[in-house]
């Protein structure tokens, strides 16, 4: 099917054959495969993801012609992502030589929320698409392209794209032998790649069209080489360690946690079931932009990892009075959701894609293929003989480091409950109350108790979630119908924002992800493995300012 744009006008591909022209064009174009003959991995950057065709293809092609160690990096960026069923119509012609890779993409494809997406397509190719506008998107990347995909629709119908800031950035991000090919051969496009110091030759274009432009970066630098680190030592078992151990697994490191308990997940990251819900702000803002693509994040990674009870059954955000009335119309109108994905209903607020998973099960998934070392506290950074050091045990972190992150404690107390017929998805209100667990009961949560260090089970911390619950869902949950409880210490910063980052030359941090663990933790684990192999970060640079140890960091 030749699937075209209403709001430009304009073909996504040749109506005569799509995949030969994405081929011609930008596979020949770019001098692909002996480019990326030598080269131990490989990024290409592309301007409009429209259906993943011009992915899929250069993806095949790696397959067939790469080295097994060789890995392929895709960044693109899609102002308006088409939905799965519009790309699985447009590209049906193709399914006899893309069907297994179009059904990986599909089963990955990130929910559509703007921001930067991380999906891990095999072991050796990694996609990274962000949903936004190219000069707003382009300015944050800053990992190395070693060839441009220029597509995005014809200059004539789309000329704010084809500018000359889109062509600084292009510069900046290129080295000496960077390439790039496009489909257009109009003048001002050439002009403007020759002024922003890249070569233009026109050559023949695909099918009817009489011309196309190719060209390489002029000048440049070198091209830096991949860094992998030889020995990786990650501090702490619990989600934000495991989820680091899994994240470099990713990218073919192994790591080692060492853990000072005798499990993996022998602390806050231990609960039965945990929810995946996003943390919004009625305005656009750092904190909104980290947790919109971590709860994306979270879910492509669960539905990626068998065995942790990972279910989608949607989450309720009850609305009881107009502050929290008027946070939800922001966040419905502000973040730029596709309305899939956030819903509102009469007050209230819903997430089709909410999600639960067992933190305790996912913590050893994650940890598979790392090196677990147990009963093993690390009392000094002296004694870690590794090259790279992520310190993410908690708030006994500040132990570790000269000066402090002011980090705090706080004590959570949830109650297991017998089942409510009336529970089926994540329910949040001033606590919140999960599914069943696979076991059969609900949790209520959560308690909140900064400085309190202890972990006993108290029935007055049980009262006050069945409270809460029944105050906000006119429930009437008694005492009798708490079968259970567990209390354990969360990790928070001082502003209640998740610290994660580099602290100094081969340091990092992965701390504070409150009551967001499961996705905060998943996304720093991907921002930090990125920052550490100068990938492409999945972040925009003022989420990287708010979360870095830097704002709290005391010597
Ligand atoms: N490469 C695509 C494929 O393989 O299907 C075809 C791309 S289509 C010709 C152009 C794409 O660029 C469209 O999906 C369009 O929404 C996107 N686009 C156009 N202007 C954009 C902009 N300013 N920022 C981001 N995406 C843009």
């Amino acid at each position: 099917m030749v699937i075209r744009s209403a709001q430009f006008d304009d073909v996504y591909f040749s109506a005569e054959d799509g995949l030969a022209e994405t081929t011609h064009v930008f596979l020949d174009g770019n001098n692909l495969p002996a480019a990326w003959d030598g080269q131990d991995d490989f990024t290409i950057g592309e301007m409009g993801f429209g259906t993943g065709l011009n992915f899929l293809a250069a993806w095949a092609l790696f397959e067939k012609k790469s080295r097994p160690t060789q890995r392929l990096n895709f960044v693109s960026v899609e102002k308006y992502p088409l939905s799965k069923t519009e790309i699985k119509e447009a590209l049906a012609a193709w399914t006899g030589e893309l069907g297994v890779k179009l059904d990986r993409l599909l089963d990955m494809y990130p929910i559509r929320v703007p921001g930067p997406h991380v999906v891990h397509v095999t072991d050796r190719v990694t996609l990274t698409i962000w949903f936004g506008d190219v000069l707003e998107c382009l300015p944050e990347w800053s990992a190395p392209i070693d060839a441009w995909f220029l597509d995005g629709f014809t200059p004539a119908k789309n000329p704010d794209m084809w500018s000359d800031d889109l062509f600084r950035h292009m510069a900046r991000l290129s080295h000496d032998r960077t390439t790039y090919a496009t489909f257009t051969a109009a003048g001002f496009v050439r002009r403007g790649l020759l002024a922003a110091g890249f070569t233009a030759e026109k050559t023949k274009g695909f099918g009817r069209k009489r011309d196309m432009v190719i060209g390489g970066f002029d000048g440049g630098a070198a091209r830096p080489d991949r860094i992998i680190p030889q020995s990786i030592a990650i501090i702490g078992g619990g989600l934000a360690g495991c989820a680091m151990a899994y994240a470099f697994k990713r990218q073919g490191i192994k790591a080692t946690i060492y853990e000072a308990e005798d499990s993996l997940a022998s602390g806050a990251s231990g609960g039965a079931l945990g929810m995946i819900n996003p943390k919004l702000t009625a305005k656009p803002s750092p904190q909104a932009d980290y947790y919109m693509a971590a709860y994306a994040h979270a879910l492509r990674v669960l539905s990626d990892i068998d065995g942790v009870d990972f279910n989608i059954h949607g989450s309720t955000h009850l609305c009881r009075d107009d502050d929290k009335d008027r946070r939800f119309t922001g966040y419905v109108e502000n973040l730029g959701w596709h309305e899939d994905h956030i819903v509102r209903q009469g007050r209230d607020l819903y997430y089709p894609d909410g999600a639960s998973v067992s933190p305790f099960k996912l913590c050893h998934a994650l940890a598979k293929g790392a090196e677990v070392v147990l009963n093993h506290t690390v009392k000094s950074l002296s004694d870690i003989k590794e090259e790279v050091v992520i310190l993410a045990n908690g708030y006994a972190l500040d132990d570790l480091i000269d000066g402090d992150l002011s980090l705090q404690s706080v004590r959570g107390q949830v109650s297991w409950v017998k089942p409510q017929s009336n529970i089926n998805g994540n329910i949040c209100f001033s606590g919140y109350v999960t599914p069943k667990t696979p076991d059969g009961f609900h949790i209520l949560g959560s308690s909140y108790q900064p400085w309190d260090k202890n972990i006993d089970v108290r029935e007055e911390d049980h009262a006050d979630n069945i409270r809460r619950y029944n105050d906000a869902m006119d429930g009437n949950i008694i005492a009798d119908d708490v079968i259970g409880g567990w209390a354990a210490l969360r990790t928070a910063s001082k502003d209640r924002f998740p610290i994660v980052g580099s602290l100094k030359d081969n340091i990092y941090v992965s701390t504070a992800h409150g009551s967001h663990g499961i996705i905060s933790s998943l996304m720093a684990a991907e921002i930090i493995a990125m920052q550490l192999i100068q990938g492409a970060v999945p972040a925009f640079r003022s989420v990287l300012r708010a979360l870095s140890p830097m704002r709290f960091h005391k010597y």
